[in-house]
């Protein structure tokens, strides 16, 4: 008899890991051994638009788990299971393989991974061998527990933070405690089925999901895979100071990348976060994201310490006007997209939040939409972005907003097209923060205020890369350029280096896009 966790693409952590938690203590408990599986899904992975970036970065960091856990004497066993429709039985078929007798995970909320768990309760049941429980886990604070008066969920972010805040303070969610060091003794590395579990490794590679050779060092270069990783990048960005040479692709934590700050509320990268944050053109924000998608670090823990370089434990500041609270405003915009996608099972099928939108006629341009993708199209600061979302799998989260609001409002092509194509180079590729943000830009999701939103890209560009050195940096047609002309060349000078005109002019192309969303279902 044993106790099994169940670990999933979006847990991948020891500490504060409430199921992990969970299933140790009942371990101790009843004392049986603990177990930690993980289950390879390569169809899921395919359904659900997983670029070969994150499997990699999963598979990275279930090596360091694996090795963390070993040194509890918890073996962590990873399968591979190619049919997603019979991956509930296969789950349960391990279980009955070890004589699990209680099986614990953290909720997954996408629509695919909720039936899927609810098969496995259901067949659970049935066998009455073992026994289930799912836990929240992903937020800082659960779905369910943020909700309007009448008990509804929120659809508009501000109201949903002035009610999700109060939750920190009066009514804090515990940091998890770590598996109880001894749920296992050394004498499980002898059990005839236990004990193999140790040396089995952890796949390098998911076939069809292999890293393109000219990938594999910039991500292992960006992105180190571990929780310490995670911690150290969370230090650095609460306790240090901004280099502005490093937007780039360089290793955030590289040596002389670190200094500390004897203020840092003021002078850190968090302390500059209110001022800065929207600045493309230097490291302005944490690079987090990476890290809380994939949970190698909890959210709850970045608010946490928060809590502690601000007012002491009893004080959350999520202020407008200074950095830490810009900053715990962001987290609160992960919670929200999650609880909207927990609430909302639509979002999770490709249809828009807001049904009335389900009619916008898009162009079918597919030379457009490569070039939007290939960062071609004539427009500097979305050709830079885009160019950094291929070489890093990652982009700020301006240059983000910059590019889905160009495919959607000025070539006026259908988002899910460009949400799908982040997903696929994306490092950080989380479906309720990607379809929270592509449904922000494309104005069909939550939060529909101002009723159409639109950017002009040329002025966007100004603001967010002021000096050019970002568009200069990952647009080397433009790297001598000089003045206003690196946000927008003149034909001529585009023509003379070689680097596109734009396909549309932008106030024509505004035009035609409130025309369109005036009138859905018209051209
Ligand atoms: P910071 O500015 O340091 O913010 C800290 C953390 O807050 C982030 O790591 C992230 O977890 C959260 N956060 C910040 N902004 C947002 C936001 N707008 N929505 C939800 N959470 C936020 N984020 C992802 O993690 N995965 C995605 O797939 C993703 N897709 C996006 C697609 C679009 C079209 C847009 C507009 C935004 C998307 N975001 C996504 C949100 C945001 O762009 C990134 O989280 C952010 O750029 C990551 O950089 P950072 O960690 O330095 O952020």
């Amino acid at each position: 008899v044993c106790i099994v966790y169940w670990m999933r693409m979006e847990d991948l952590r020891v500490r504060d890991n409430r199921a992990l938690s969970l299933a140790s203590a009942q371990a101790v408990k009843d004392k049986v051994p603990l177990l930690a599986l993980f289950v390879l899904s390569p169809q899921d992975y395919i359904a659900h638009d997983r670029s070969p970036r994150r499997i990699d970065f999963t598979l990275r960091n279930l090596q360091v788990i694996k090795d963390t856990l070993a040194k509890q004497h918890i073996p962590f066993h990873t399968t591979t299971h190619a049919a997603r429709a019979t991956l509930p039985e296969h789950v349960l078929s391990v279980l009955s393989g070890w004589k699990a007798s209680h099986l614990f995970s953290n909720i997954e909320y996408e629509i695919d991974e909720l039936r899927r768990d609810i098969k496995i309760c259901e067949l659970a049941n049935q066998s009455q061998q073992v026994k289930c429980t799912f836990v929240h886990d992903r937020c800082v604070i659960a779905p369910g527990k943020v909700s309007t008066k009448e008990g509804k969920t929120y659809s508009v972010y501000t109201p949903f933070l002035r009610a999700w805040t109060p939750h920190l303070t009066d009514k804090p969610d515990p940091l998890a405690r770590a598996p109880n060091p001894k749920p296992n003794d050394t004498s499980i590395h002898d059990h005839p089925i236990f004990g193999p579990l140790f040396n089995t490794p952890v796949p390098t590679h998911l076939e069809g999901f292999e890293l393109k050779p000219d990938d594999v060092e910039t991500m292992r270069t960006c992105w180190r895979e571990g929780e310490d990783v995670a911690h150290e990048m969370l230090l650095r960005f609460l306790y240090t100071k901004s280099r502005t040479s490093q937007f780039a692709e360089v290793n955030p934590l590289a040596e002389g990348a670190k200094e500390p700050q004897k203020d840092p509320k003021k002078n850190s990268r968090i302390g500059k976060y209110n001022e800065d944050r929207d600045h493309v053109n230097a490291d302005t924000t944490s690079r987090m994201s990476p890290y809380l998608s994939a949970g190698i670090i909890s959210a709850r823990a970045c608010i946490r310490a928060t809590m502690e370089l601000s007012e002491g434990k009893k004080k959350v500041d999520v202020s407008r006007d200074t950095g830490i609270g810009r900053w715990v405003q962001e987290i609160a915009w992960r919670d929200f997209y999650i609880h909207v996608l927990a609430n909302f099972p639509r979002v999770s099928m490709g249809r828009p939040y807001q049904e009335k939108f389900a009619n916008v006629q898009w162009e079918t341009n597919e030379e457009q939409f490569q070039a939007w993708k290939d960062g071609r199209t004539g427009v500097p600061i979305v050709d830079a972005a885009m160019r950094q979302g291929k070489k890093m799998g990652w982009m700020h989260n301006r240059v983000r907003m910059i590019t889905t609001m160009y495919l959607v409002k000025d070539l006026m092509l259908d988002w899910r097209l460009g949400e799908q194509y982040f997903m696929e180079i994306l490092i950080d590729g989380d479906l309720a923060s990607n379809n929270g943000g592509w449904q922000w830009s494309a104005s069909t999701g939550v939060d529909p205020v101002p009723y159409f939103r639109i950017f002009n890209p040329y002025t966007q560009s100004h603001k967010a890369d002021p000096t050019g050195e970002y568009i200069r940096h990952f647009v080397p047609e433009l790297a001598n350029v000089r003045g206003d002309d690196v946000h927008q060349p003149s034909p001529n000078l585009a023509k003379k280096l070689n680097y596109p005109v734009p396909f549309v002019d932008h106030s024509e192309a505004r035009a035609r896009a409130i025309r369109r969303y005036k009138n859905p279902g018209e051209k």
